[in-house]
């Protein structure tokens, strides 16, 4: 469960969110909409802590990202979190972009065995195994030795998704993973989206998918100049409130 309160970001003089409040369930698939400049990426960065805030909380499992609570009840008090922390904070959230951000001299495999390996400090041969079933879940099973220079786009975005899951996340953002591939390849990849989603992620996808919006997301955002225009469900991408969400989807269609 992720809960986002009264959020602010301004870089410099450039105010990009504005009161940001939304809630996801866990389990739940969350799509965000909205035209370039709107603060898509930020908001998705700021859940995973690479980017700051200006104001406002985030909450990830009822605990306050960034901070360790010390004591219970009325006695509690925050403490900020150390680089180290924070990391393992992060560990618990998979990330996947436009680009896939593949190492290019490592094989498949190998992308995929990274993080278990230097980040979890598991063993090798149980970040292969690990490895081998992410692989296999997206489709990848006889890809294991290819480098990214020898797959499709749609080949190396399952691989970053694999490589997202071996970590064993309990949150997966997407932003915009298909808006990089040729049409032919996007199916693939919104496909392994769906079936993660199935298996109970909780899921939150920047994306200009409306059919994968419509079909797999449980709520809406849609997110302009800062603001959240409209929320709810897959239904408002049918029947838009504002003019500027209509406006949006016209463009997308
Ligand atoms: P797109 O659909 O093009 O990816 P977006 O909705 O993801 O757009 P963001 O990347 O969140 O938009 O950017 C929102 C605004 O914040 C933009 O005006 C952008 O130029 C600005 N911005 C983002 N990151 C930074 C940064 N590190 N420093 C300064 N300005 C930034
Ligand atoms: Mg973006």
């Amino acid at each position: 469960e992720i809960e986002i309160r009264g959020v602010h970001k301004a870089f410099g003089s450039l105010h990009v969110l504005k009161g940001i409040d939304i809630d996801i369930p866990r389990g739940s698939v969350t799509a965000i909409l909205g035209p370039s400049g709107s603060g898509k990426s930020t908001l998705l960065r700021m859940i995973n802590q690479l980017e700051t805030r200006t104001a406002g909380d985030i909450l990830v499992h009822g605990d306050l990202i960034g901070y360790r609570r010390i004591g219970t009840g009325a006695d509690a008090t925050l403490q900020e979190l150390d680089d180290k922390a924070i990391a393992e904070q992060r560990a618990k959230i998979g990330m996947v972009f436009q680009r896939f951000n593949l190492f290019p001299h490592k094989t498949a495999i190998d992308n995929v065995m990274e993080a278990p390996i230097h980040v979890a400090h598991r063993s090798k041969a149980d970040a292969r195994d690990e490895a081998i079933r992410q692989l296999t879940r997206v489709g990848l099973a006889d890809r294991l030795d290819y480098y990214p220079s020898q797959l499709s786009g749609g080949q190396q975005q399952r691989v970053a998704i694999a490589r997202a899951l071996a970590m064993h996340p309990n949150i997966m953002l997407f932003d915009e993973p298909t808006s990089a591939l040729d049409p032919e390849l996007v199916g693939e990849v919104l496909s392994v989206m769906r079936q993660v989603a199935e298996e109970g992620m909780t899921m939150v996808v920047v994306t200009h998918e409306m059919g994968f919006a419509r079909e797999v997301a449980d709520q809406i955002i849609f997110l302009d100049e800062g603001v959240v225009v409209e929320h709810g469900g897959p239904e408002i991408i049918d029947n838009p409130q504002t003019t500027r969400f209509q406006a949006f989807l016209k463009s997308v269609l």
